[in-house]
């Protein structure tokens, strides 16, 4: 994965040193910066212009907060920022977090509305108060205060998505307040609520109302987390996210919970997460894979460790599993750095300065079966 030979040998060959002594020993890091994929090339878009900024000579903060904007502005990914799948009530929350290696420092900000780059105010809090966390009507208020324009996040999109979600709750007798009804189970109402989409949304493109159905059905997995790391070892991390589709109004998952969806120590490395927050939370997942290193697990040990304790919490039974999607992200201070899920098939985003920003493979705990 990553890493030369020589800087993992010479770890491992210390493996009676405690991890700290080993990477206190180096003197310059080769700068790397990492990310979740996102749809879009949204990752290796958001990995290249956090190492321009290193490059440039920039904070490791700003870098990735410099990476993450582009995917929070980007109305095409609705798991981040503007164009976010909406809650329940159909309104944009968002949630994001971010630690400053150097300082110490963090601040987050939980179910923000109407602010397209909560990752942002998520640095003011941070760097503007004596809090680490704003949340709902006091972090919109807040952000104002600072300057930010409070827009409308729904693009027509996430609208139609959201429309189609309410119509898949009816029930089997096609009881409830969204529209007349089918008597049939969700998947088999599919041709008919796509027809009903395209009747109140007659210039919609078909693949814009099939991709609604899909997330109505399915609501799909989001999130960007981004961990970058200078010539000098000084890191920092963000977590940015519009979280899980049609929560319930107030729902913060794990992204904006410093030690849940974000974790870095300065003398260690950074972890961070994506996906089923809840699952996440229940083992502090960001915080362990950091902890982790810090005993001298390679990140990739790191990771599998925690998405071990993941699938305990379900006795590691499959058939439950099946449900939860979760990755983590993780950097350590020399540079070694690698992701993984719980499941096979995912990948992320890496820039290293070695080469152009590409996306790679992530380890796993589980592969599907193929029955
Ligand atoms: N981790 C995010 C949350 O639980 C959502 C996601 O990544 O899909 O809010």
């Amino acid at each position: 994965m990553s890493g030369t030979f020589s800087r993992r040998a010479a770890v491992l060959g210390a493996a009676a040193l405690p991890i700290i002594q080993v990477l206190k020993g180096q003197s310059k890091s080769r700068p790397v910066v990492i990310s979740s994929a996102n749809r879009n090339d949204g990752g290796v878009n958001c990995c290249a212009k956090a190492a321009e900024v290193i490059k440039a000579g920039g904070d490791t903060l700003d870098a990735v907060i410099a990476g993450v904007n582009i995917v929070e502005l980007d109305p095409r990914d609705n798991s981040v920022g503007y164009g976010g799948l909406p809650n329940e009530d159909g309104v944009v929350q968002l949630d994001a977090s971010c630690i400053h290696g150097p300082t110490r420092r963090m601040g987050a900000v939980g179910a923000i509305e109407g602010i397209k780059t909560p990752s942002k105010v998520a640095k003011l809090v941070m760097e503007q108060t004596d809090h680490m966390m704003l949340v709902g009507a006091g972090a919109l208020k807040f952000a104002k205060a600072m300057g930010f324009q409070e827009e409308n996040l729904l693009t027509e999109e996430s609208r139609i998505a959201w429309i189609a979600w309410k119509m898949s709750l009816r029930d089997r007798n096609g009881h409830t307040n969204w529209g007349p009804g089918l008597d049939a189970p969700p998947e088999k109402q599919k041709a008919a609520v796509l027809q009903e989409l395209k009747g109140m949304f007659p210039d919609a493109a078909d693949d814009v109302l099939a991709q609604a159905w899909e997330y109505a059905i399915h609501p799909p997995h989001g999130t960007i987390n981004c961990i970058s790391l200078n010539e000098k070892g000084e890191m920092s991390a963000v977590t940015t996210t519009s979280g899980m589709a049609w929560k319930i109004p107030g729902r913060c998952g794990d992204s904006p919970i410093i030690g849940g969806g974000l974790w870095l120590d300065q003398d260690v490395g950074g972890a961070g997460s994506t996906g089923r927050g809840e699952e996440n939370l229940r083992v502090c997942g960001a915080h362990t894979v950091v902890e982790n290193m810090k005993h001298g697990m390679p990140p990739k040990d790191a990771i599998l460790d925690t998405l071990k304790r993941v699938s305990r919490n379900f006795n590691d039974d499959k058939k439950r599993l099946a449900a939860v999607e979760l990755d983590f992200y993780a950097l350590r201070k020399d540079g070694e750095y690698a992701a993984g899920s719980l499941w096979q098939g995912s990948r992320f985003a890496v820039s290293t300065g070695d080469a152009a920003s590409h996306t790679e493979q992530s380890v796993y705990l589980y592969e599907r079966s193929r029955a």
